[in-house]
């Protein structure tokens, strides 16, 4: 299979996508972007203002300190692949509605499904809630990796939920545990057989 060439298709459907009201507001829908082999999968939550205006995931000031973060464990966007669990930006930088996010959700399935990443690391909360169970606090298993299989699909998948950089914008104590978090990845990609 052409991944690159599957990952496009997608892409060229969401730039036209008007499944939700957000199609209609956007400026540009951000499908999201990396390495169409990549082991590691990063997943946000929506895109920001930087995002909408250039169409490119975590570009803004959490987009800067997620490359800090991918460079402290020696790897470079190109090695990876971004994007976001809804991919047109909701207004005023609102929490993506359950509706927007439910016609949203098959684009990201269809591009797990081809890129197949050994890891998906979920960045903050609401991403995270999208693959694991409700009772889980971000607060008690941020750096612990969970492996699940997908009820749909049968697939074993591994999960590995980080607080999201936006938030350590907010809240600076925190970066010293995002940064061990993303220290461990390696290790937890080495011991996924
Ligand atoms: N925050 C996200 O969750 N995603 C982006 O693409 C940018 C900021």
């Amino acid at each position: 299979m052409d991944k690159q060439k599957e990952l496009d298709k997608i892409a060229n459907e969401i730039v036209k996508c008007q499944k939700c009201p957000l199609g209609q507001q956007r400026t540009k829908a951000v499908s999201g972007e990396g390495y169409p082999n990549a082991q590691i999968m990063f997943v946000g939550e929506a895109p920001g203002k930087q995002e909408d205006l250039q169409g490119k995931p975590f570009v803004g000031t959490a987009g800067k300190l997620l490359d800090e973060l991918i460079l402290l464990i020696g790897l470079k966007r190109k090695d990876i692949f971004i994007t976001n669990i809804v991919k047109c930006r909701p207004p005023a930088n609102r929490d993506p509605l359950p509706q927007e996010i439910d016609f949203c959700l098959p684009y990201l399935e269809r591009q797990i499904e081809i890129i197949q990443p050994k890891l998906i690391v979920t960045l903050g909360r609401h991403a995270m809630y999208q693959f694991l169970p409700d009772r889980f606090k971000i607060s008690q298993v941020h750096g612990q990796p969970k492996k699940m299989i997908n009820s749909k699909t049968g697939v074993s998948q591994v999960y590995y939920p980080v607080y999201h950089p936006a938030a350590v914008l907010y809240r600076p104590a925190w970066r010293e545990v995002l940064e061990k978090d993303f220290k461990r990845i390696p290790k937890v990609l080495e011991k996924i057989s």
